[in-house]
């Protein structure tokens, strides 16, 4: 699958996903004001990490590699694959360019229709649990190349951007999930956070 991986000579190194428990994760992103050199490189190495991250990730928020800005990279769509008849105008534009690196995402517009299904997070590892979302969002954001985008986006697309304009805000799955979940995974949550904190405060990650 071909990366567009920016101007580094030197192919990106992946970086380390911040798991449940790190502050960076709860902390509300400033917008990115200018596109420079390290913002494109930033992207080329979330793309690596989400590629390269045990569980391949769909989308990756700047926030879960330790940089709070609002910058997200996708990858729900295989390019190489044909794209469903069924598919939202935003899936028809994004797919076919993907791996894709989006810049102050926003959510414009969210459908009354809701729809739950099953989410996971690189942030919070063998946790999955189901969360209720609109089923379609109008989003705009910049492309790394300065274009301005604008579609309404469904499926998983759609509730991939959710997931990830949520990590901007310092929101994640868990905080919208159903009673059960929250329930069943308690004490999985919380050995995550410990480890994290132990992380964080100069302990060593088994
Ligand atoms: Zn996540």
């Amino acid at each position: 699958m071909a990366l567009e991986l920016g101007n580094e000579q030197e192919r990106p190194q992946p970086l380390r996903v911040r798991t449940y428990g790190d502050p960076v994760l709860r902390r509300k992103a400033p917008p990115v004001d200018e596109i420079t050199q390290a913002v494109r490189d930033l992207a080329a190495r979330m793309i690596v990490t989400m590629y390269e991250n045990e569980i391949r990730g769909v989308g990756l928020a700047a926030p879960q590699v330790g940089v709070s800005l609002r910058l997200i990279t996708l990858a729900t769509h295989d390019p190489d694959e044909p794209i469903p008849p069924n598919a939202s105008p935003g899936e028809r534009m994004l797919s076919p360019r993907m791996p894709i690196a989006l810049i102050n995402p926003e959510i414009v517009k969210a459908s009354s229709a809701m729809e739950e299904a099953v989410e996971g997070c690189l942030s919070i590892p063998e946790v999955q649990g189901g969360v209720c979302r609109p089923a379609s969002v109008v989003v705009k954001a910049l492309t790394l190349g300065g274009q301005t985008i604008q579609a309404e986006c469904g499926g998983l697309l759609g509730r991939c951007l959710q997931h990830e304009i949520d990590h901007l805000d310092g929101i994640l799955f868990v905080d919208r999930w159903r009673e059960v979940d929250s329930m069943a995974h308690g004490t999985q949550l919380r050995a995550i956070e410990k480890k994290a904190i132990r992380s964080a405060s100069g302990g060593r990650r088994s």
